[in-house]
This record gives structure tokens, sequence and C-alpha cells, in this order.
């Protein structure tokens, strides 16, 4: 278990989006080889990888497959079938391990999880119908967010509520009775950060530094880094992530969202133990980025330092930036600023709210760097 893999090794990605592409575009350089499993065989990570299984992600042939064909098994996706990985662990070591992911698809598990650490979250209730909605909105007032336990992804599957008077119809608009819901009290939060910890098959740990992100429709908009965080709080945000990783045992990266209430105070809001949207700024601006750190961690290697060499922000492309449905982008526009790099996912089609790409900036401090991400974008001349 502890062998280390050395360049060379076949790692198997379960999911060939965009995150996979990174973590294939990392492994290449490093000399690993990757296989990817997607049903697209033509996805922003298969075109980048040796090679891809083209099949569902629940396809427990499929799996067994690639763990056949792999040293070692990790994932850009968290809500991969943990039974089917658990079945296959024989074959290849599957990093993060099953046990990992059965908390991070589930919000439930992941606050009691959180809890049982002695980490602060957002008061919380587990809701399945009605009397239990009704009572659980007693017991924490109003407002307050009403999510699905497992699926939602990007802000969907969650509803929040006002008013008692909207508990039936957000119930019901998240499947009714007999749901697996959570009721989340109201987090009255003055910005939302995250931190990536990596965490490898020793036991090492290695925390990047806190992102500042914001949000619009549910989906990230952008990062900034350093945080606008006093440093006893932004310490305590990258303590609160390492005794996750820790906690979990995660082998590979854990990506831990965070509120920040006005008094500094922090609650735990979601876990993904993969790579995060908030830490690609670290592909430019860390000694070694979130993809590479990972393989470091899955492959048995001493990590990499995560130190941030300047301060730096990373803005989302999403369809309507590029254009969707209107006039191509101006590409010129991305490429006029020196100190800003354009990532592209290879998506053949740009939808709205599809994340094609993103922008990182670099600056001498980190609004400096939002500037100028949100200038490149806004040349590029999609919305705004
Ligand atoms: P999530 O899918 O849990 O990350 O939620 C998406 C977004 O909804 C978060 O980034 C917050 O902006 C907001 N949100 C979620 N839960 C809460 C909460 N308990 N209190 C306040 N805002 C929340």
């Amino acid at each position: 278990m502890s062998e280390v893999l050395l360049p060379g090794a076949r790692i198997g990605i379960l999911g060939g989006g965009q995150l996979g592409r990174m973590l294939a575009l990392a492994a290449r350089r490093l000399g690993y080889r990757t296989l990817v499993l997607d049903p697209d065989p033509g996805g922003p990570a298969a075109q980048v990888a040796d090679g891809c299984l083209a099949a569902a992600l629940d396809d427990a042939d499929a799996v067994r497959e690639l763990a056949r064909a792999c040293d070692v098994l990790t994932l850009e996706w968290e809500n991969a079938d943990a039974a089917a990985l658990r079945e296959v662990e024989a074959t290849a070591p599957v990093r993060p391990g099953p046990h990992v992911l059965e908390v991070a698809q589930h919000r439930l598990r992941e606050k009691d999880a959180a809890r049982r650490l002695g980490l602060p979250t957002a008061e919380y209730r587990p809701v399945r119908n009605r009397a239990e909605l009704d009572a659980a909105l007693a017991a924490l007032g109003c407002p307050a967010v009403l999510k699905t336990c497992q699926g939602g992804y990007d802000g969907r599957g969650q509803v929040v509520i006002q008013h008692p008077a909207g508990a039936g119809a957000a119930l019901a608009a998240l499947g009714g009775e007999g749901a697996d819901l959570i009721l989340e009290a109201w987090v009255r939060f003055r910005l939302e950060a995250s931190v990536v910890v990596a965490r490898s098959v020793s036991g090492e740990i290695a925390c990047f530094p806190v992102g500042e992100n914001t949000h619009r429709g549910g989906i990230l908009e952008s990062t900034q880094v350093p945080a606008r965080l006093p440093a006893p709080v932004a310490r305590e945000a990258q303590r609160i992530g390492e005794a996750l990783a820790e906690g979990l045992q995660v082998v590979g990266l854990l990506a831990v969202e965070l509120f920040v209430e006005e008094d500094g105070g922090l609650r735990v809001n979601e876990i993904a133990p993969r790579p995060h949207n908030s830490g690609h700024y670290t592909w430019e601006a860390c000694v070694v980025s979130q993809f590479e750190q990972h393989l470091r961690a899955v492959c048995g290697l001493p990590l990499g330092s995560p130190e941030l060499l300047r301060p730096a922000a990373m803005v989302n492309l999403l369809g309507e930036h590029l254009g969707a449905g209107g006039a191509a982008p101006c590409w010129a526009g991305a490429f006029a600023d020196p100190t800003v790099a354009l990532h592209l996912y290879g998506k053949r089609e740009a939808r709205v709210g599809r994340k094609m790409g993103h922008l990182t900036a670099l600056a001498d401090s980190a609004e400096q760097a939002l500037a100028r991400a949100l200038d490149a974008r806004r040349r590029l001349g999609g919305a705004a």
C-alpha cells in the first residue's frame, strides 16, 4: 500500500471533465500515463490523457477494467460509485478511498463528520418529510436552506425558505415526502473562503493558502488569494482543512468551503475530495499546483510546497463569457494583459452556465489581480 508510484506508472482517473483534464496535463508533465473513464471519449480530459475508457462512471465492469489497467485510481468527481470502487480496491488502490467519497457525497454525513471532529458547521437537521421540516424550521428559524443530501452542485438542489409558509413548496421542489434532505440555518457570512489540503499516503499534510470566493447564480465566479482575512482566521481555516483531511484519512486533495462570519468565526459548508475550482490559481501562483500535489499525494511521493509566489486571482469563463449563442469571443482580448493566463477546457459547445475555461492573473495584490482577470474577461466580449 505504501509503495511509491514513480513516473511511468499508470493513473486511472474517474471522470473526464476539466478537473480530470488538468490532472492529466500535470501527470503528463511528470511522466505518468493516464487512462480516463468517462462516457465521452472526446471530452476535456480524454483529449489530453493517454487513453479513455468510454463508459459510464457507475459501470462496474468498466471500473474493474480501469483498475486492472492502472497502478492507482483517483477521481475528479466525488459522486463516483463508492461500492464499485470498494470492490476494485484489491486490484488497485483507490485514492481518496471510497470511505471518503461516501462522506463527501452526502451533505448530512459531511456535516456529521465535521461535527464529530469538533469542527463548526451551520446548525442543521435531517429532513425526510413535512413533519420533520416543520420541526426543523421551528428549531432553526428562517431564513433557512433546504438542500438535497445527494447530487446537488453549483447551487442546484437547494431552496432558501424565507418564511415557514414556504415549507411545502420547498419540500415539493426537492422531491417531496421521503426525500433525503437537510435543513441548514442561514449563515450571515462576511465572505466565503476555501482551502485545498493535500494528504499523502504517508500522512504528510500540506495546505494551500486560503482563497476568497465569490459566487454568481450558485456557480463560482472568482477566487482571490490571499483572502482578505486576519492572519489568525486564515490559520484557523487551514487548521480546519487539515483536521478534516486527517480525520477522514484522505489520500489526495480535500477542498473545504467555509463561511466566514462577521466576527471571524468559521463554519464548514462543503467538502470535495478532489482538485477544486477555487484551487485553479495554484497552477500559476504556487510552487506546485493543486493538480501536481494531488498526483504526488496519490502516488506516495513527498508533497510539494504550497507556497504562494504572488497574489493571484482566478475568474471562471462560462459559456456566456465566450459568447454562447452570440458573437464569437475576442481571443486577442484575453492575451492583451501579459500577467493573465488563459485556460480552456476543450468543450465543444459553449452553453450558458457551463464552465468553459478560466483566467488567472498575478499582481502585487489580490485585488489588483482580480481587477486584471475581470478586465481580461470583459475584453473577451461576452457577458460581464
Ligand atoms: P452549496 O451548494 O452548499 O455550496 O451552496 C451554494 C451557495 O449557497 C453557497 O456558496 C452560499 O453562497 C449559499 N449557501 C449555502 N448554504 C448556506 C447557508 N447555510 N447559509 C447561507 N448561505 C448559504
